[in-house]
Formats: C-alpha cells, structure tokens, sequence
C-alpha cells in the first residue's frame, strides 16, 4: 500500500517546506520536493493545506473501563481522529484503577480492540504501590500518574512518607496532578459558611485556588530535585506556578488547551461546564500561561480530556463533577491561537507533536521523519465552521466549544498511513496501535 501525501506545506522540526510524503506500509517512505513519478494506491492532495505531524496528547481520561456512561475508547477516539489527534495517552482513574499490572494488562486488551487512533496508558500511583513499578514493561508505559490533590476518581496519594518513596523510586516519568488537599478543604469550608453548602461555580478557583497549586506544585518539584525523579507536572493554571519551571531539563510542565482557552470571566457564561479541577484561573493566569508556551516555562500542551455527562455537571462547585472534552477541538483551538500571534505554527507542533514524542520516549512517532510511522494531520486555513451538537463525536455529546466559529478545519487524519478521518467522516475500521516507548536511563 503506497500513498502520495502532496502538494502541502509541511510543518515539521521547525521549519515550513512545501513537498511530497510518501508512505508505504504505513511508514514515512520519503519527504521530498520533487515530483515523485511512479503510481500510488491513494493519492491525498494537500494543496492549500499545512501537513503536520499527528498530534500526540499526553493526557485524556476516555473512562473506560468502569464509566462508559461518560465516555469510551471507541467514541473518544473517533473524537481524536476528528481532531487530529493520532496517539493519546489515558490516565489511570478509571474503574478499577490502573493501580496494578492486570488492570493495566485489561486496557492494553479493550484498545487492541476498539481504539481508531494510538494508545498507551499511565500506570496510577498509590499510597502503597511502589512496590509494583519494577513489575511494569517500560517500553509500554509513558510513565507513573500521581494525583497530588483530589479529582475524579479518588486516586489522592497524601501520606509524606508515600510521596518520598514514589518520588525516590520512580525511574519512568512521573506525571504529577498538583492541588493541595489541605488548603482546598480549608477554602471550602469558608466557602460553604458564607455561600451553603455548595457555592456557585465562580467560587471554584478561589476554592481550588493558586495557593494551593503553588504549595502542591512547589512540593513536588522539591521532591523532585532532592531525589533526581523526571517530573511532569500537569495542567498548571497559575502565573506563580511557571516560575518553578525551565530550569531544569528533568522537571517539565504541561499546560492543557481548555486553561489556555477559557478565564475566570467565563464561568458567567459558561458555567460548570468549564470546572475541572485544577480551576481555570484568572485572565492574566491565562496570559501568563500563554506567554509560557513559547518562552521555555511550558514543554507540552495537552487536553486533559475528561468527559462527564451534563446532568453530572449540574450543581456548584460540590455537586458539578469537574473535567470537560476537549480532544476533538485542541488542534484547531491551538491553530486559533496561531492566528491570534499567541504562539507560532512551528511551535504549535513543537508542543503538541515534537515535545511529548521527546518528553515520553515514543517511538517513531511525533515526527514527520522517514522510517516514522506515517502519523499526520492535514489542515486547511480559512475554513469558517461553528461547533454543534451534531458535530460532536465524544460520547457525552456536549462541549465548552458549541456555537464556537473555527477557521482552521481538520481535512484529513493518517494514523500509521490509513486515512482514519476525512471529509468530516471517521473510518471505523481503521484501529490504532499500541505506543511503544524508549526511556533514556
Ligand atoms: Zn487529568
């Protein structure tokens, strides 16, 4: 199976080429700027198009198994392919936890046989588990997910004694969630005595506050110095927190697309449906947070992916379950954001392709490079469409980005060389494969 990639301009490792892919047996063949003469099976025509690397997004929650009410590998990856996005990796909160080598076994299973797109999946740390990170495959594994602060799924590792032996134990990156339990409990009870018992949503990031994600945060970097772990923070939302990073090579942070996207000013308009946890933080956090994509303070940009039904999103910031989708719609939002001179496209596809391929040591992924295997997204600009409901593939069927007009449009989605997405149609029988990854020691 040969396929001609032609005519776009390709994105890739810094630099804007027009050219010609070539992919064969869903490898990159060659990239060129010539006209390749002989036959091909399929030819796409990219012209007018950018070409960039597939989007790898280091951190969805696609709920399964256990909560596939909310979402599943198969609909969340139709909603990756659709935006884009050719490899994910999940997080390990789902039911049962991925907290032992057989839970992590059952998802490997379920993905083989229903994921559209390429999957791994972190491993989720415990109050106890350590014992059971030598027991791991490295080379299947991104690395260790530890809930420093509480969110969905009850995963909170708290015990000090517990955070220094994950910390000192861990060779694989530890990705870490960074909200102070103490705190935000300390905040919301003051909240509950001045609102009852559970205040409206513009409380949420003076509950979830920045305090308490620089007191979680500054923790485990110091952990992370003292006994030389490679951390991953997640989803930072605050201006204090950027301080703590793009110092060191080893202690990196992620920023998702829905932070970068949405302020406090929203909560007005938007209500719970933008609460997740840590809580989008204030307008100059958002513009901090934007500067920080380019200056070295923010290594990768993921989603943080995490569906729940709307009526679990009723109620304040207690009853209103916290996460929204946003997998489907992080590449033409991050485009958006191109346009608005937030960042350059060379360094869009630096944070979303190149850093997490990098960061993770994925395999021939990330990269369009011959002998990779041919992930890639085609783009076209000037493209005006609004976001509705019909056009919504994740399962819960809602998302903070109805009514929205994008200009940049997902023409074509390549995962290992087959077309899993086109002219607004997934093709279902595509599946992806597992990420296989090399972990410097
Ligand atoms: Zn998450």
């Amino acid at each position: 199976m040969r396929t001609l990639v032609k005519g776009g301009c390709i994105v890739n490792e810094g630099r804007l080429t027009d050219g010609n892919i070539v992919v064969e047996d869903g490898d990159i063949q060659a990239i060129t700027t010539l006209q390749p003469e002989e036959s091909y099976d399929e030819v796409v025509d990219a012209s007018g198009c950018y070409v960039l690397p597939g989007v790898i997004d280091d951190h969805v929650h696609f709920r399964e198994p256990g909560l596939t009410a909310k979402a599943d590998i198969d609909s969340e990856s139709r909603a990756a392919a659709a935006g884009g996005v050719t490899s994910y990796f999940d997080m390990p909160n789902t039911v049962p936890q991925t907290t032992t080598p057989e839970a992590l076994e059952e998802k490997f299973q379920l993905a083989a046989q229903k994921s559209h797109v390429n999957y791994s999946f972190f491993y989720g740390a415990t109050n106890d588990n350590a014992s059971s990170f030598d027991l791991l495959d490295a080379s299947r594994i991104p690395g260790i997910k530890l809930f420093m602060g509480s969110s969905t799924g009850n995963m909170l590792v708290d015990r000090m004694e517990s955070l220094e032996r994950i910390f000192s134990t861990v060779k694989l990156p530890l990705m870490a969630h960074c909200e102070d339990t103490d705190i935000i409990n300390r905040n919301m009870a003051e909240a509950k005595r001045v609102f009852g018992n559970d205040p409206e949503v513009q409380q949420h990031y003076l509950i979830r506050s920045e305090e308490a994600c620089y007191a979680s945060t500054s923790l485990a970097v110091r952990l992370a110095k003292k006994y030389g772990t490679r951390l991953h923070v997640a989803h930072l939302t605050t201006a204090r927190e950027l301080e703590l990073f793009g110092k060191e090579p080893n202690i990196t942070a992620e920023a998702v697309v829905g932070h970068l996207w949405f302020s406090a000013e929203d909560y007005a308009r938007q209500g719970t449906r933008i609460k997740v946890n840590p809580a989008v933080k204030t307008a100059s956090d958002r513009e901090a947070l934007r500067k920080a994509l380019t200056d070295g303070h923010i290594t990768v940009v993921g989603t943080d992916h995490a569906p729940h039904l709307l009526e679990q999103k009723q109620g304040g910031c207690c009853r209103a379950a916290s996460g929204m989708p946003m997998i489907q719609f992080s590449l033409v939002t991050m485009l958006e954001l191109v346009d608005a001179g937030v960042l350059t496209l060379p360094r869009l596809v630096e944070l979303m392709c190149h850093a997490p391929a990098r960061l993770f040591g994925v395999e021939r992924r990330g990269f369009l490079r011959p002998g990779y295997r041919a992930d890639l997204v085609v783009v076209r600009p000037h493209q005006p469409w609004t976001v509705t409901k019909d056009t919504i593939l994740s399962k819960c069927g809602w998302s903070p980005m109805e009514g929205h007009e994008y200009q940049w449009r997902v023409e074509r989605t390549l995962c290992n060389g087959q077309t899993v997405y086109a002219d607004g149609q997934v093709n279902a029988d595509v599946l992806g494969e597992e990420i296989r990854f090399n972990h410097a020691t």
